[in-house]
């Protein structure tokens, strides 16, 4: 520590700070957060270039967390983020997640999560009716409901309530948009480029770009195989109601909620193109969801797209899951990207995991160390089968 605090003293200037965080969505501020919390004296400075936030995939989020994940990693993530969302004293609507599938592959999952404490239970046809009895079972062998622990949330105002928490502890918040980093020979980060031509010095870079991680690991000669893949939420009104609703994922791939007194929906797209605008594209509903959707409800028969919206999610194409750490090349910046959908979630663990590499040099509460850069340049996917594309 007391190293640390020496070194970053010599680096850093006027303009100056110890750790340049460089985006302010949850992933960012979460960073910011903990690291103030681990060490109120550390000079934190978060670097955004919109502090609307209106492209931020924590702005555009469907904003949900669940346990059932396949690897344990994950399943402890979550379960680190819905403790937090209870710390900050964000309201869950605890109502599950309702996987639909086949007998074999959602026993085994069980049987996981199970051990790693997660309140889940398999449910065959017969009872999944009794709970939902306005959902269709045709070709369903096999449910999968979280009892407590999964459901929804106010993302933005988690978002919106951790930042405030980091500013209120001295994290400062600069408008600029990074554009690369000085780097010594030695690959250290010495500073943040911003676009007006300024420079922030800092002992250690963050990025926490979202969606935009990739130009900006490329900026630095780092290969991040992250890409923003445009996801279409639909907001939708149904006359009749579907008591007890939970967040349901269809075999078939998409997926449906309660949000107040409408649903939201969504599936992953085909093609699923890179970086395409963020406008909704409206003939997803008709084309790829609607008779899926009133297949699986009748009631859905009488839907109406009240409204939609898009984001990115920032996909990690090389396995599907969070990648955070640094990399061999350049040791003091660090990565906390490609959530690849359950980035809001799994932002508090992230954050701390970073904070805690960065200040002591180690992950201290879970072992994030699976989801480091190595496995990467290893050629060594991070299995998880429950992915919601
Ligand atoms: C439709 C949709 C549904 C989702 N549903 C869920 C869900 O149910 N549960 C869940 O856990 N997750 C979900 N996610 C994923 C989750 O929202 C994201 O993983 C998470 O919000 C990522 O946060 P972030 O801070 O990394 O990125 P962002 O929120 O995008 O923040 C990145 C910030 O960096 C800034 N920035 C980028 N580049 C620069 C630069 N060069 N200089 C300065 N600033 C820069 C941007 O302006 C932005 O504000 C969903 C995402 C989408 C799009």
């Amino acid at each position: 520590m007391r190293a640390r605090h020496a070194w970053c003293m010599t680096l850093r200037s006027q303009n100056g700070t110890d750790v340049a965080i460089v985006g302010a969505g949850i992933v960012g501020a979460s960073v910011a957060y903990w690291l103030k919390r681990l060490d109120p004296s550390v000079p934190v400075t978060l670097i955004e270039r919109d502090r609307s936030f209106a492209r931020a995939s924590s702005a555009l989020s469907a904003s949900s967390i669940r346990q059932q994940f396949s690897h344990p990693l994950n399943i402890r993530m979550s379960q680190f983020g819905r403790a937090f969302l209870r710390e900050m004293d964000i309201a869950v609507e605890e109502k599950g997640y309702l996987y639909l599938g086949a007998v074999a592959p959602l026993r085994v999952l069980n049987e996981t999560q199970r051990a790693y404490g997660a309140d889940v239970v398999l449910l065959d046809p017969e009872e999944i009716t009794a709970r939902f009895p306005w959902l269709s079972v045709a070709g369903v062998e096999q449910g999968s409901l979280g009892l407590s622990g999964e459901g929804w949330f106010d993302g933005p105002a988690l978002h919106a309530e951790v930042l405030r928490r980091a500013r209120t502890a001295g994290a400062q918040l600069a408008e600029g948009e990074a554009q690369g980093f000085e780097q010594g020979a030695d690959g250290r980060v010495r500073a943040v480029l911003l676009a007006d031509g300024s420079r922030i010095e800092c002992g250690h870079a963050v990025n926490a770009a979202g969606p935009w991680a990739r130009a900006l690991a490329g900026a630095a000669g780092i290969a991040l195989p992250v890409h923003a893949r445009r996801r279409t939420v639909f907001v939708l009104s149904c006359p009749e109601k579907l008591p007890d609703c939970p967040l349901v994922i269809d075999p078939s791939g998409f997926w449906f909620r309660p949000e107040g007194r409408y649903f939201i929906a969504g599936t992953t797209p085909n093609p699923d193109l890179d970086d395409l605008p963020l406008e909704p594209n409206h003939a997803e509903f008709d084309e790829a969801l609607w008779s899926r959707m009133a297949q699986r409800v009748p009631a859905f028969c009488a839907l109406r797209v009240e409204r939609a919206w898009a984001g990115y999610y920032e996909m990690n194409l090389f396995d599907a899951n969070a990648i955070i750490g640094a990399h061999p090349s350049a040791p003091n910046l660090w990565f906390a990207n490609g959530f690849s959908g359950h980035g809001m979630q799994q932002a508090p663990a992230a954050g701390r995991g970073i904070a805690e590499l960065i200040l002591r040099g180690r992950f201290e509460t879970l072992d994030l160390a699976p989801l480091g850069f190595q496995r990467l340049l290893d050629g060594r996917p991070l299995a998880e089968s429950m992915i919601i594309g």
